[in-house]
């Protein structure tokens, strides 16, 4: 019987060092097992030359495809893009940074031989480090599960295994700002999880910076909620109520002749309420930004260049 065909996508931005490493070690993890497969990486706009290892490799090696985007467009639009071009029965993403191990694909394989369309990984972490970015992760997962109508379990990353007929829906939703981690759980079926402990990367640094990663929480947080656009409604009743209740207290103050000139009372309001509406305009104008680019649909990539086998040749 003709082996299963994988796809493992990529995304990489400026990961030149750890390319080679990388598809070494999933080559090797795929030695052991009975699957056709390919590694196809994309290029997130790199700027450090790791289009042109990745061009050298794909000529060499037939395993491995890739393909390059106009510019850096994002982690979640390079998936995309993957996901798009991805062929086979089933598709794994994962980091370019050897912090996803490749030493777990057999289990995700396992568990999707089992049955299951989406096998999700989460990260245990041991050590007792608290890093900035773990708390902040915490925190994220935190909001998100508390505003969303469903849950995102606290260490999901984009490393995943999804069936064909999982990669298809997910492909067709054509979202113009997508959040996988939302997304794949959104769409439902059978989905299971493994568990991993992260390594450190192998080399070079996070490309997450702290701009990206408040980018992508809000992304999630819009992306599956409409709950912050209601949070105006809770403080205005409460002012409502409170001002309602000033109001005798104004009139007395009057009729007795003791009313104050009142500027700081007046300050203080007008600086705390001029705060909340700018905020609150804010959410609100977060929302409407998304609406703005989801009627504008624009492609979510753009592709510069590839090298990899035909979509449609190994389906
Ligand atoms: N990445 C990307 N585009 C970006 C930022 C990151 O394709 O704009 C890739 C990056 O090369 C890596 C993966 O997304 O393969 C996860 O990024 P990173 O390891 O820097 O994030 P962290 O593990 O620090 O959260
Ligand atoms: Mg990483």
């Amino acid at each position: 019987m003709k082996s299963k065909y994988v796809t493992v996508v990529i995304p990489v931005y400026n990961e030149r060092d750890n390319i080679i490493v990388l598809k070494d070690a999933i080559h090797q993890v795929f030695s052991q097992l009975n699957y056709q497969y390919y590694i196809l990486f994309v290029d997130d706009g790199s700027s450090d030359g790791t289009s042109n290892i990745l061009y050298t490799i794909s000529c060499l090696d037939e395993c491995v495809g890739f393909i390059s985007l106009s510019r850096n467009f994002g982690h979640q639009a390079a998936l995309k893009a993957g996901l798009d071009m991805a062929s086979g029965d089933c598709v794994i993403s994962m980091d370019g940074d050897m912090q996803h191990p490749p030493s777990l694909l057999p289990s995700l394989l396992e568990q999707w031989e089992n049955g299951y369309d989406v096998v999700n990984t989460i990260r245990q972490d041991n050590s007792s480090n608290h890093s900035f970015k773990k708390t902040s992760s915490r925190l994220f997962y935190k909001v998100i599960n508390s505003i969303s109508d469903f849950e995102i379990k606290a260490g999901s990353a984009d490393f995943r295994l999804m069936s064909r007929k999982v990669v298809d829906i997910i492909c067709s939703l054509n979202e113009n700002d997508p959040f996988f981690r939302g997304l794949v759980n959104w769409v439902g079926f059978s989905q299971t999880y493994v568990v991993y402990t992260a390594q450190e990367r192998f080399s070079g640094s996070s490309k997450y910076s702290i701009k990206k990663m408040f980018q992508l929480a809000v992304r999630g947080i819009t992306s599956f909620s409409v709950r912050p656009l209601y949070i105006a409604i809770y403080p205005g009743m409460l002012i409502s109520i409170l001002s309602l209740l000033y109001i005798p207290y104004a009139l007395y103050s009057y009729l007795t002749g003791t009313a104050q000139p009142g500027w700081t009372s007046l300050i203080v309001t007008v600086a705390f309420f001029s705060g909340l509406q700018l905020m609150l305009l804010g959410i609100i104008g977060l929302y409407l930004g998304k609406v703005i680019s989801e009627s504008k649909s624009r492609p979510v990539y753009i592709i510069k260049e590839s090298n990899l086998i035909k979509k449609t040749a190994v389906r």
